[in-house]
């Protein structure tokens, strides 16, 4: 099974993906996890990526797609994955479906996690999220059970820069022009799913292991 997060920076979609993730047993392949490793380790790629990430901006198309193919294709992908934070674009989404016909396989769903724009700014001025081994808390409404401490690893938890607050403006604005147009992309191709994400998190999943559930058991 292959399913695509969508939604705003914000919106729980991560939080989301890594919870399909371990019910379903596939790998949750989030694109800015693997930029943010790569900054960590100080490779050309991290180097490159930073720039953008850091100024609220997408990282350039070509280095994207490149990392996620890579990616994909790796063998603990063959049954499927959860992918969190890409496509982000349509030229990315058209690339994605083009390399999976080649294999002559497709995308089963797109799940759009709604969340209306005010409350975007509030929920990720409070994310947490660990570096080591990218888990995500929200000091209210995802909290590790020890403050500041990832719950995963035990390493120290940080706000990221890309989610102090003049950033997530910068980045709601980057998704409503480039991101958003996915959305219309999906439902035409009659694979779009959208649940509310306003509501609490355990129901949010609810919702979609409701969609989900049959196709995968
Ligand atoms: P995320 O953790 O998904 O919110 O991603 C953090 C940042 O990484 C984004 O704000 C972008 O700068 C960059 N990024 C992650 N995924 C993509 C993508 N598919 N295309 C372009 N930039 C991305």
């Amino acid at each position: 099974m292959k399913i695509i997060m969508l939604g705003a920076p914000g919106a729980g979609k991560g939080t989301q993906a890594q919870m399909i993730a371990d019910k379903y047993g596939i790998p949750h392949v989030s694109t800015g996890d693997i930029f943010r490793a790569n900054i960590k380790e100080g490779t050309a790629l991290g180097m490159e990526a930073k720039e953008y990430m850091d100024q609220g901006l997408l990282v350039p198309d070509e280095l994207t797609v490149r990392i996620l193919l890579d990616r994909v294709a790796r063998e603990d992908c063959g049954d499927g994955y959860v992918l969190d934070g890409f496509p982000r674009t349509i030229p990315q989404a058209n690339v994605l479906d083009e390399a999976l016909e080649k294999l002559g396989d497709k995308i089963d769903y797109a799940i759009d996690v709604d969340v209306p724009d005010d409350n975007i700014v509030r929920r990720m001025s409070g994310r947490r999220a660990c570096l080591a081994c990218g888990a995500t808390f929200h000091i209210e409404n995802v909290p590790p059970k020890k403050e500041g401490i990832c719950d995963r690893c035990g390493t120290e938890l940080v706000l990221r820069d890309d989610d102090r607050e003049e950033t997530v403006q910068k980045r709601l604005d980057v998704y409503h022009e480039q991101t958003q147009p996915l959305i219309e992309f999906y439902r035409s191709k009659g694979i779009l799913e959208v649940v509310d994400g306003m509501k609490p998190m355990q129901e949010v999943f609810a919702d979609i292991t409701a969609i989900l559930g049959t196709a995968a058991e």
